[in-house]
């Protein structure tokens, strides 16, 4: 039922290895073209950057300017971005490559490699050298191993080194992965600040928003939900909030109209959560126990965080035959109450299926895996709605594991017998439409006020 964020989109520049030190064109962006930088970075990316434009009056103040940069953080997040605006900042001539350009089974190819970039930057300068994916190229070298990384690694400390005459030249690299790079790669003096670019929060993700919504053409309902898209957006990186309004865009034209529309939106989430669509179920069984496997989960979230779903639908979509998608919300630190709601709602598929054909499919095996994660989290941290205690042994964390597992059963077999009629009609609706907004599942569910603490929960 939750949704699953697919692996990265938006990835970062592939180079060609023999052009890893040819100067690459550089876009016309400035730092305001990155959303969702902290306040506290973009000053001191302000403060570097006059370092580095009035290096006289540095030198007169004490300052040394920077020669390395290290920007570290999730993909798609800005850091090739920084980097080119950083370079278009200081008016300097950008050399791009990935780590992966200087690995290669001969011996000493990678390193010379590195040697070129640095003699042709050294050229033209004032330069930018910036390498992606730097764990490939300047990983901790016991791990990394082999002959040809580690000559070619110690090629790069030696260029970086004040040995070599690097003044106008700013190296920035950035990586996934900071905690596999070599210590004597981040020492101050080859690498002298380091920025952790994280994805952006809510304002973050609005700035993003306002920036690749520039120059599209959005229709009203569209524009009046950017806010609550940014809320409900949470873990998207600026690639994929990108990469969403490409694909919005993209079905517009599809369908001849200028604007995006509300449709075209959801459309793009979904695709950019699941994957593309499969082709509809013909088969009737199968699709009246997707359309109760669905409604399920829908009636229990709809009745414990009422607002709480974006749609419900039944149309095949990546490796789900349906799915319920939330309005997602910042994270924030659940309560116990809250999480056995969640383990209820997740649970609420295969119950309802028991409920209403006797047994349940193959299809709850995510969800249980997802419930039992959830549960043993509770046990583990001790969180039980009354009370707060620990339990260390096997045996012990098994029982309360089955415990609170039995619990959340009980408690979606009486919310689902309690609102049958409303559970019922969104089971036919769903069935009929194959997809319903959260407004639409919301007033079939408010059809009738149920008062959920006279609930007896068995
Ligand atoms: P990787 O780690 O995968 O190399 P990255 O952090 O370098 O990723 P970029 O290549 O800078 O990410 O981002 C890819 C695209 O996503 C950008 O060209 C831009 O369209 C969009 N994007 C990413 N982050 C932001 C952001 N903070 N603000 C605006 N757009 C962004």
């Amino acid at each position: 039922m939750v949704l699953h964020k697919k692996g990265k989109l938006g990835a970062g520049i592939s180079s060609m290895k023999n052009g890893a030190s040819k100067a690459t064109p550089l876009p016309d962006i400035t730092l305001d073209d990155i959303g969702g930088l902290p306040e506290e970075m973009k000053d001191e990316i302000h403060q570097t950057l006059s370092i580095i434009k009035d290096p006289v009056r540095a030198t007169q103040l004490g300052i040394q300017a920077p020669k390395g940069l290290l920007l570290y953080g999730p993909p798609g997040t800005g850091k090739t971005l920084l980097a080119q605006a950083i370079a278009h900042e200081i008016g300097a001539t950008f050399y791009s490559s990935s780590g992966s350009a200087f690995t290669e089974l001969f011996v000493g190819v990678g390193a010379s490699r590195v040697r070129t970039l640095f003699q042709n930057a050294r050229k033209h300068r004032p330069a930018v050298i910036f390498i992606d994916e730097v764990d490939a190229l300047a990983g901790k070298r016991k791990e990394h191993g082999g002959e040809e990384s580690e000559k070619t690694l110690t090629e790069l400390l030696v260029q970086l080194d004040g040995g070599n005459d690097n003044e106008g030249i700013l190296f920035i690299a950035a990586t996934n992965r900071k905690d596999m790079l070599d210590e004597a790669f981040l020492r101050p003096g080859r690498i002298d600040y380091t920025f952790n670019v994280p994805l952006p929060d809510t304002n973050g993700r609005r700035e993003i928003i306002d920036i690749h919504t520039k120059g599209r053409l959005l229709a009203d309902e569209v524009y009046a939900s950017l806010d609550v898209l940014a809320e409900s957006t949470s873990g998207f990186s600026g690639a994929e909030l990108s990469s969403l309004f490409e694909t919005a865009s993209k079905r517009a034209v599809r369908d001849g109209r200028q604007q995006i529309d509300k449709g075209d939106l959801d459309f793009a989430i979904d695709r950019t959560i699941l994957g593309s669509t499969s082709r509809a179920l013909n088969d009737i069984d199968t699709k009246r126990r997707v359309a109760i496997h669905e409604s399920g989960h829908a009636l229990i979230a709809a009745l414990t965080k009422p607002g709480s779903v974006r749609k419900a639908t039944i149309i095949p979509r990546g490796q789900a035959l349906g799915y319920v998608a939330p309005i997602q919300k910042e994270l924030h630190l659940q309560t116990a109450s809250e999480l056995m709601d969640q383990v209820s709602m997740i649970l609420a598929g295969g119950v309802a299926e028991r409920l209403y054909l006797g047994e349940h499919s193959i299809g709850v095996s995510g969800d249980v895996q997802q419930a039992k994660d959830i549960i043993e989290r509770m046990v583990d941290t001790g969180l039980y709605q009354d009370s707060f205690t620990l339990t260390f042994n096997k045996g012990e964390k098994e029982m309360k594991m089955q415990e609170i597992f039995g619990e959340a059963i009980g408690k979606t077999e009486t919310l689902i017998r309690e609102n049958a009629a409303q559970f019922e009609e969104l089971v036919e609706v769903l069935f009929q439409k194959e997809t319903l907004d959260g407004t639409e599942i919301q007033k079939i569910v408010d059809s009738k006020v149920v008062q959920l603490d006279e609930l007896v929960v068995v």
